[in-house]
């Protein structure tokens, strides 16, 4: 270990023969402290309240037009706004990803290595619930945390799957416009703010590493249509990990170049010269440096497969979304409940086109385009709207956090909006009084909805979650 940084002795010895004259101010930057940083979620209320609402000063991310830096005394992550999906804790440099990838309304998205989902969730609000996306996660325990952060940011079309990257691509060959491999890598640029990663870090992880990056990217090709875009990043410096896996995919995937993202300006290009045989454009890939920039360290690459590429899956695969157990009768019914329970508006469905489906006792809303479901691991298909009870329905946590005050209106019987100490009383799960109502209320703190309770005329009953709730 380098004693008065903590960084391992072999990764020192290759960041200083890498940086040359650079290497100081590197290192400086283990003196400064890290960058803290959120991000808006753009599928709840307007810029105008966030900054209006937000208890704690926010400085703009540059590269990313709903991120903020913040001080990090100010605690974010411990105040009702955040339980309500009105921000997401993110890394700064961390967002930049998601701009390269340049997600649009109405396209077919695979975050292929997606937990905790920090780029899923940013991705679903600049798809604005048009279009498919697809979150996936290998490890079951972080896949459940994706799961829970998808649902807290009340996306609508994401569907989260637990599978291996090779049983993913033979589910869906050619299938998605835009695919993030944000990989497993070494994390070196996470060793300011993660002290723990510079404990794991070896020369051998960093091979070990590549070979998987290679693994993945391998299968992520598998699932991308022509002219589709593959967007490539770690969060690491070594050059196996970064120039290294780009450019030995691109001399074994020759329908694939290298493209600018519009970001170069702000940050630093890849390096060819660190490298043996650099692809043709790898100085258009992106590092992001903790010395350069107010943010950790990364690496982001673009790639676009070229249209005229005629893999033995295309086209059939535009063909494959039928057949998800769509229920006809299922749909009146839940339509009904949405109307007359919850006196939600036309406005809700049609912002929300998809198919309503059966899911064990669950009701979903699946995205149009999503495969049918047999054969995946799926820890959430769409969006959970109710769950059924020994033959009558109740509304899901999901479907109150993807609620507006324009669906079901401002103040109607079935929406309340409550103090920062109700919120708070009704976060930590007790019952709040309210006389003469009755039925399922939506409640919600200045616009952002927390979750339902159900009236009796006296009290509200809290419907909130019991895993979620909590003294803040
Ligand atoms: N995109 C995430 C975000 O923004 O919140 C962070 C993803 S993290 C850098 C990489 C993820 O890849 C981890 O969740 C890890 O479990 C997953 N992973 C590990 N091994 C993998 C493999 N062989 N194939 C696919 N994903 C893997």
């Amino acid at each position: 270990m380098s004693a008065w940084i903590g960084l391992p002795e072999a990764f020192v010895s290759r960041m200083r023969t890498l940086l040359g004259s650079e290497y100081e101010s590197f290192e400086a930057s283990y003196k400064t402290e890290r960058q803290y940083g959120l991000r808006r979620n753009l599928l709840k209320g307007t810029q105008e309240d966030f900054l209006r609402l937000m208890p704690f000063p926010l400085e703009h991310v540059s590269w990313a037009r709903e991120g903020y830096y913040y001080d990090a005394a100010a605690q974010p992550g411990r105040h009702v706004l955040h339980e309500a999906g009105a921000y997401y804790i993110q890394e700064p440099s961390a967002m930049a990803v998601t701009e390269v990838l340049d997600p649009k309304p109405g396209e077919r998205i695979l975050d292929f290595c997606a937990a905790p989902g920090g780029k899923t969730t940013q991705i679903a609000g600049r798809m604005q619930g048009q279009g498919l996306l697809v979150a996936n996660e290998v490890n079951a325990e972080r896949a459940k945390i994706l799961s829970q952060n998808v649902e807290r940011m009340g996306v609508a079309n994401c569907v989260v799957c637990n599978e291996r990257p090779e049983r993913m691509a033979a589910l869906f060959p050619a299938y998605f416009d835009r695919i993030l491999v944000d990989a497993p890598c070494s994390g070196e640029g996470m060793f300011r703010k993660d002290e723990a990663a510079r404990g794991e870090w070896s020369p051998e992880n960093v091979r070990m590493c590549a070979e998987r990056q290679a693994l993945i990217l391998k299968e992520a090709d598998r699932m991308l249509r022509p002219g589709g875009i593959l967007v490539y990043s770690t969060c690491t410096f070594s050059p196996e990990e970064n120039e290294g896996t780009i450019s030995a995919f691109l001399r074994s995937n020759e329908a694939y170049c290298i493209e600018k993202s519009g970001l170069e300006e702000l940050f630093s290009p890849g390096r060819e010269d660190w490298i043996r045989e650099p692809a043709p454009g790898i100085e258009h890939t992106m590092r992001l440096w903790p010395h350069l920039i107010r943010g950790e360290g990364h690496y982001v690459a673009r790639l676009r497969k070229a249209s005229d590429f005629v893999g033995k899956e295309w086209p059939l695969s535009r063909k494959m979304c039928k057949g998800n157990g769509i229920d006809k009768k299922l749909c009146k019914l839940t339509e009904e409940f949405l109307k007359e329970e919850l006196e939600v508006g036309d406005r809700w469905r049609s912002g929300h086109p998809g198919h309503v489906i059966r899911f064990g006792e669950q009701i979903y809303l699946i995205p149009e385009d999503m495969i049918p479901l047999a054969g995946v691991k799926v820890l959430r298909p769409g969006l959970q709207i109710l769950a059924e009870k020994k033959n009558r329905f109740e509304p899901s946590h999901a479907l109150a956090v993807s609620l507006s005050d324009e669906d079901t209106g401002k103040d109607t019987g079935k929406r309340k909006s409550l103090d920062k100490q109700e919120a708070e009383t009704y976060l930590r799960g007790e019952s709040l009084p309210c006389k003469g109502r009755k039925g399922w209320i939506v409640l919600d703190y200045e616009g952002y909805s927390l979750g339902f309770g159900k009236a009796s005329g006296e009290q509200i009953k809290n419907h909130y979650p019991k895993g979620l709730r909590k003294s803040l």
